[in-house]
């Protein structure tokens, strides 16, 4: 287990510290930290939302917010998002209510399928087979998945357009598709990214999503005109339309049996006094739970060093990570490790607020857990749409 100093220059912890941890790719536009993530949110304005959330150039016409990099490491809760557009114009404030609950329902989604979610889901499509879906040489690819990788952020129309490309048009293994994005994305999250690809190749919802020149001239006007196949263009017209087979029924989408263990704890179980508070990547944020109820307890983060050899994630979201980190170590101790999670935790006495994510079972008999802050209580009935699920919401 190694230990370094967060206070230091962030370039040269990367260069010191995540060799052989990182595909590279620099650093996002889009800076880590609580208080990035308060100024966006106080900054927020949504007017103009729902007609504009999926304008991809030019960029000041888009009308995404661009916090899914703090909401994703809950660094802004739902709840927040949701209670600081109250006042918005009741169209927009609803449909950016609507995302922020596709969000929960990803995360809800995750929480009950567990690995389940990396296979296709309820209709067929090309899962694991090997090939880039992206060649090089059509403007609108080139130009998004140049996005992608010098910046790991992209609106969620420009993210169907990829996914589309590398499935529905090129026969490409989704699977590795959405490896490659969530490697890049610095609001990459296993939930809401495998319901991104599930639902836009149509293994998750059996309409798979067309991708067409349409889309580019009217969401991105001007891309096509620098194209160099824009006198042949590949995909001039619609993709044809395809009835996808259904694979063999998951029970798990019709009901669970055990939504409290699907849901942890609604109240913090304490065991013993802790001696730090270990914060996890689903819970960054000043508010995070188990940190406010310890108030004078160092805060500690452990990467996690194979995870990190075998993921090969983008240097943006190492950085963004330590960004992070470094900025609550304005703010409180912080205690930055690199090495094994589960080890660390089976050798001292940690506060942790739960992550409804598979992995957080690898934690060994934490002396407090506190509970992960839903936006709605994980129910037990349908998850096969997003209305279905939505429509059994307390
Ligand atoms: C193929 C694909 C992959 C995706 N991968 C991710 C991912 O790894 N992480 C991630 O957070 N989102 C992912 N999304 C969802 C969505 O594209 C992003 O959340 C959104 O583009 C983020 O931009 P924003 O914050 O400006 O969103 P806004 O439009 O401003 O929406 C506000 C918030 O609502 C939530 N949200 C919006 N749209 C969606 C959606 N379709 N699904 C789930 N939540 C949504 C996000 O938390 C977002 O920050 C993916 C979508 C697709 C189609």
């Amino acid at each position: 287990m190694k230990q370094f100093e967060i206070a230091a220059d962030l370039q040269q912890t990367l260069v010191d510290h995540f060799s052989g941890l990182h595909s590279g790719g620099g650093r996002s536009s889009i800076v880590g930290g609580q208080s990035a993530a308060d100024s966006a949110l106080s900054q927020l304005d949504i007017s103009g939302y729902a007609k504009n959330r999926s304008e991809v150039l030019p960029v000041r016409a888009r009308g995404a917010s661009v916090l899914s990099p703090y909401i994703r490491h809950n660094i802004i809760t739902l709840q927040q998002a949701w209670d600081r557009v109250a006042k918005a114009p009741v169209a927009d404030r609803d449909k950016f209510r609507d995302e922020l609950l596709w969000q929960e329902y990803a995360r809800h989604l995750y929480a009950r399928l567990s690995r389940r979610l990396f296979e296709n889901l309820r209709f067929e499509q090309a899962w694991d087979q090997a090939g880039d879906g992206w060649p090089k040489g059509m403007a609108c690819v080139d130009f998004v998945v140049d996005e992608l990788e010098s910046d790991g952020w992209l609106v969620n129309q420009t993210r169907m357009w990829l996914a589309s490309q590398w499935t529905v048009r090129n026969q490409a293994g989704w699977l590795h598709g959405q490896e490659r994005m969530f490697r890049e994305l610095i609001d990459g999250s296993r939930a809401a990214n495998l319901l991104g690809w599930q639902w836009t190749v149509g293994s998750g919802s059996g309409k798979p999503y067309g991708f067409a020149r349409w889309q580019v001239e009217k969401r991105a006007p001007g891309l096509c005109g620098g194209c160099a196949l824009k006198q042949k263009c590949p995909i001039q017209n619609f993709p044809e339309e395809i009835e996808l087979a259904e694979t063999s029924f998951e029970p798990l989408l019709l009901s669970d049996s055990n939504p409290d263990q699907t849901a942890g704890p609604l109240l913090a179980i304490k065991k013993r006094p802790p001696e730090m508070v270990l914060l996890t990547i689903d819970s960054l944020g000043d508010g995070d739970p188990a940190l406010t109820a310890n108030p004078t307890l160092p805060a500690v983060f452990i990467f996690d060093e194979n995870a990190l050899r075998k993921l090969q994630l983008s240097s943006k979201r190492i950085f963004f990570y330590l960004e992070v980190l470094q900025d609550l170590g304005r703010r409180r101790e912080v205690l930055v490790h690199l090495g094994d999670p589960a080890e660390f935790s089976r050798e001292h006495s940690l506060a942790v607020t739960y992550a409804p994510v598979p992995s957080f079972a690898k934690y060994h008999d934490l002396a407090e857990i506190h509970p992960y802050p839903w936006l709605k209580k994980p129910h037990a009935s349908s998850l096969r749409s997003f209305s279905a699920w939505r429509g059994k919401l307390k």
